[in-house]
């Protein structure tokens, strides 16, 4: 089950403020996700690939799927023919093979840096450093990257409901894209998008600065 009333309203809320609404769809039934496309959502995020590979065979066409979760190497072939965007790229080496990939599949891959900004030690990404060797290095070898473009960062704030902490996290977040954006600028042309929020801090997210927000449990209710 969808909640209708709740797309309306953020869609609206976040047109006024030219972000854009990612709905996370993960678990959640196919038809779910056709209700929502047929309300004109098309933007939709999915965290596991053989879930990701299946929706897709079956939904329309002119959906774009963003691949949200972390990713394996050895996965990337099964969704480079058709993702549109994949967000949480946090190793040279997984950036080599999306690459690799997105040749074979004679496609451009759009994707974003996953920076770490949360407390705890299980969320995935690369520190502010490990994010500037990367750039540094992709800018050096820019002639080998002929099918896959940085777009952006992607971050998760710390499961916590002090706000401030939160703020903090997501604004370190924003003014690291600004960094880039500004000591890259013939590079990062296409720099553009800063991935953050979810449905408990999107608002906080938007507020910070954010391009795009990810959202599940508030439009198709909670998970199991
Ligand atoms: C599941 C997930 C979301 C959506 O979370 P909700 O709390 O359901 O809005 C956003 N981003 C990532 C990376 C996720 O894994």
């Amino acid at each position: 089950m969808i909640n209708e009333f709740v797309w309306k309203e953020l869609v609206k809320e976040l047109e006024t403020k030219h972000v854009t609404l990612v709905a996370v769809s993960k678990t959640k039934p196919a038809e779910d996700i056709q209700s929502l496309y047929n309300l004109g959502q098309r933007d939709f995020g999915e965290n596991y690939v053989q879930e990701l590979v299946d929706k897709q065979a079956t939904l329309p066409k002119d959906i774009r799927w963003h691949f949200i979760g972390h990713l394996q190497s050895n996965k990337v072939k099964s969704i480079a023919p058709f993702v549109h965007l994949i967000h949480a790229v946090d190793s040279y080496k997984l950036l080599q093979e999306i690459n690799k990939q997105a040749l074979k599949n004679d496609r451009v891959i759009d994707v974003l840096l996953q920076m770490h900004i949360a407390d705890e030690t299980t969320k995935f990404g690369m520190n502010a450093d490990e994010i500037a060797e990367l750039i540094s290095n992709f800018e050096v070898e820019k002639e080998s990257w002929g099918n896959v473009r940085i777009r952006g960062l992607m971050g998760m704030a710390t499961f916590t409901d002090d706000e401030l902490q939160i703020r903090e996290e997501f604004a370190r977040l924003h003014s690291m894209f600004k960094t880039i954006k500004q000591r890259n600028p013939q590079f990062m042309e296409q720099f553009d998008i800063c991935s953050m929020g979810m449905s408990s801090d999107y608002k906080i997210a938007v507020e910070e600065g954010s391009t795009l927000v990810r959202i599940g449990s508030m439009l198709f209710g909670a998970r199991n």
